[in-house]
């Protein structure tokens, strides 16, 4: 899933090629695919594309005349520019083509999205907020004033583990399954730590994890082209999807806890103690 590296670079990536071109028309190959309903998608046409943002993980394409196309990519879904857009509108059917934004000069962008689980976003409105999980989106990590004290004011309280607490977008925007393994390894902390017991020295340390990792990846990911920033995002974890291979840190093997939809990795050595964390589902079916 793309997660806040990912989507500002698509987010720089879309401003330097899309900023200023007008939109020729925009299409949804999906019934799905369009969550709202008005303004209607055909009132896009004509309009000159005047920025483009991010809100955690959500895309932000912003119109001279007001509007905004918020794309939220979900788990199996990518943008994939092209220079020459066929000039047919998509068909709807079983092809992964979900969304089509075709420009005046005949470059544009499809939305795909893979598998059976249709999650992937699209959003038209006036203002950002009115997009639900836009308007209740926590703080951007990499905002200049998400400070230490923001993140202790953030856990202070919460009886939750750490790993919850990072991919929960109502408290931080942006990290999802991914960055919060990586970032976790960097602070050498256990996912299954509570959130509320972390001192201020852990929090400090945290912190320092969440700015690095993220600004890193950012920069792995800064003028690649869209099409190749899947692979980018692969090449430069540390621990997540790497279970069974060697800590680039210390040597030891990374290991997995498995959930039912996900899973996180996470290195004993580096992480706790040396002792493996208790694998949920296992533990489950051995009671
Ligand atoms: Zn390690």
């Amino acid at each position: 899933m793309p997660e806040l590296p990912e989507v500002e670079s698509l987010a720089a990536f879309l401003r330097a090629h899309a900023t200023g071109h007008t939109v020729a028309r925009a299409d949804a190959a999906s019934f799905s695919v369009l969550k709202t309903f008005d303004p209607p998608l055909t009132s896009l046409a004509g309009q000159a594309i005047s920025g483009v943002g991010r809100h955690g993980k959500f895309l932000d394409i912003s119109t001279d005349q007001g509007l905004h196309l918020i794309i939220h990519l979900a788990r199996a879904g990518w943008l994939r520019w092209r220079e020459d857009l066929p000039s047919t509108p998509p068909k709807p059917g079983k092809s992964p083509l979900a969304f089509r934004l075709a420009l005046d000069d005949g470059s544009g962008f499809d939305l795909t999205e893979q598998g059976t689980h249709k999650r992937l976003a699209v959003y038209l409105v006036g203002d950002p907020a009115d997009v639900p999980g836009v308007a209740t989106l926590g703080p951007d990590p990499l905002a200049a004033d998400f400070t230490a004290d923001t993140l202790a004011s953030l856990l202070s309280g919460r009886k939750m583990q750490i790993k919850g607490v990072l991919r929960d977008q109502r408290i931080i925007a942006g990290i999802g399954n991914a960055y919060s393994d990586e970032v976790l390894h960097a602070a050498k902390m256990s996912p299954f730590k509570i959130a509320a017991s972390l001192t201020t020295d852990e929090v400090a340390v945290l912190f320092d994890a969440i700015k690095a990792t993220l600004t890193e990846a950012v920069e792995r990911s800064e003028g690649l082209a869209a099409a190749d920033l899947k692979g980018e995002k692969k090449s430069g974890l540390r621990v997540h999807g790497r279970a069974g291979q060697a800590c680039p840190v210390c040597g030891d093997t990374i290991r997995e806890v498995s959930f039912a939809d996900s899973a996180l990795q996470y290195c004993p050595t580096c992480q706790t103690n040396g002792r493996p964390l208790a694998d949920r589902r296992l533990s489950r079916l051995l009671k």
